[in-house]
């Protein structure tokens, strides 16, 4: 035995021996799963060794500041995504503010996409009216909006690799090397395509964010955020504001990301197949007016889909009912295998109408703005039978028209 701190001898008392169970070292193998370390603190044997591990993030003396669970799950984002490092958060949010507030001072000024997650609008909405920070909304479609939209003290380009509900595809080369032209850094939030399917930092891309909680966890248990640099000098200087900031991993979250991960390819293969294909259906039902999915004839971004998603338009498809409003709610309320639910990502079919649920506060100009008719639905494709779900649809979609 060893691998211990304090080293308890056979004289010490119940009370000492009760607080210092030993720990084996595993010699001659290792465990092929992630270990889960749970523990926040670890123990030294020199002040120099402590001293040293301050510095780096492949050290672990306090969990805020780095746990080798979490380590895992960053390393193998940092991977997947093709970047120098990672950090992970307790939330997809976590890692947008953390981001955010690393790259952004007061005075400062973003250009973003306009279609944007709600949590992300309304972080940028907020530092704009309480941090003296500039916003520039763009279409997210056309590299000279960007180029106008930029400014000296411009820091950042916020974009999505697909947007929510819209399912438009940002043309990530051409508007981050418009944005790279002034020097400004890029920001894009891969949650919807997953690195399966689109790799951002191949584009140009500074940073990738990620929902955890979504495609690369994907069993609706865990909340987490990844956000994976391109450089290692960015990551270090981001690492610095996140220790401080503290919206840090738990490690069972980190545990549970990693055992998610194992099977993100699968899952992604199989929720793009269904996606697209009821996608192909739903077009030609007489109680939808319009459909729309990355991999569908007749996207506005089609070409751009095409070149950036050749493996596939992700799980997210949406739908306008023809009957609208009342058709949007009867249908999400119809379904009997998918879950009317916020999320996405999960190994479960969820539906979401937005203009009852989610943007009930908006008028249908606001709405429009925001690319969401009366009757627009969202379904994130889960990996059930594609017959099961078509059959659950076509039920649901007889019910709303
Ligand atoms: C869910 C989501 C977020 C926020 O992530 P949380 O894990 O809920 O904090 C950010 N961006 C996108 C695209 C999302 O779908």
């Amino acid at each position: 035995m060893s691998a211990e701190t304090a080293t308890p001898s056979s004289t010490d008392r119940p009370e000492t021996l009760a607080v210092h169970a030993p720990q084996p070292e595993i010699r001659g193998s290792r465990p092929l799963g992630v270990p889960l370390h749970q523990g926040h603190v670890f123990g030294f044997d020199s002040a120099d060794a402590l001293a040293e591990a301050f510095e780096s993030p492949d050290a672990f003396l306090y969990s805020r500041m780095g746990n080798p669970t979490v380590r895992s799950l960053e390393l193998a984002v940092a991977r997947l995504e093709g970047g120098a490092d990672a950090l992970s958060y307790a939330s997809g949010m976590g890692a947008i503010n953390s981001v955010l507030f690393g790259l952004l001072s007061t005075g400062g000024h973003v250009v973003a996409q306009r279609c944007l997650y709600g949590g992300t609008y309304a972080v940028l909405t907020d530092l704009a009216a309480r941090w003296g920070v500039e916003v520039s909304h763009v279409s997210g479609t056309d590299p000279d909006e960007v180029r106008a939209a930029l400014r000296p003290e411009t820091r950042l380009l916020y974009l999505e690799t697909i947007a929510n509900p819209t399912t438009r595809v940002s043309d990530l080369p051409a508007l981050i090397a418009a944005a790279h032209e002034a020097g400004v850094p890029s920001v894009v939030d891969n949650t919807f395509a997953s690195p399966l399917l689109c790799r951002p930092i191949e584009y140009g891309a500074d940073v990738v964010v990620h929902s955890a909680t979504k495609y690369l966890a994907g069993h609706a248990d865990v909340l987490g955020g990844v956000a994976v640099f391109k450089d290692a000098e960015l990551h270090r200087r981001i690492r610095h504001h996140a220790v401080e900031q503290g919206a840090v991993t738990d490690p069972f979250a980190a545990w549970l990301t990693l055992r998610g991960l194992q099977t993100l390819p699968l899952r992604i293969e199989r929720q793009s197949a269904s996606a697209a294909e009821l996608a192909g259906r739903l077009a030609a039902h007489p109680a939808v007016a319009a459909v729309r999915h990355p991999a569908l004839a007749g996207h506005p971004d089609r070409e751009v889909a095409a070149r950036l998603l050749p493996r596939g338009g992700g799980g997210v498809v949406s739908m306008d009912l023809a009957g609208g409003r009342e058709a949007g709610r009867a249908f999400v309320e119809a379904v009997r295998l998918a879950s009317l639910s916020v999320s996405l990502g999960d190994v479960r079919t969820l539906v979401m109408h937005p203009a009852s649920t989610s943007h009930r506060q908006l008028d249908e100009r606001a709405l429009a703005t925001a690319g969401i008719a009366p009757g627009t639905v969202r379904l994130s494709v889960g990996i059930e039978h594609v017959e099961d779900l078509w059959e659950d649809l076509e039920q649901a979609l007889a019910k709303a028209l």
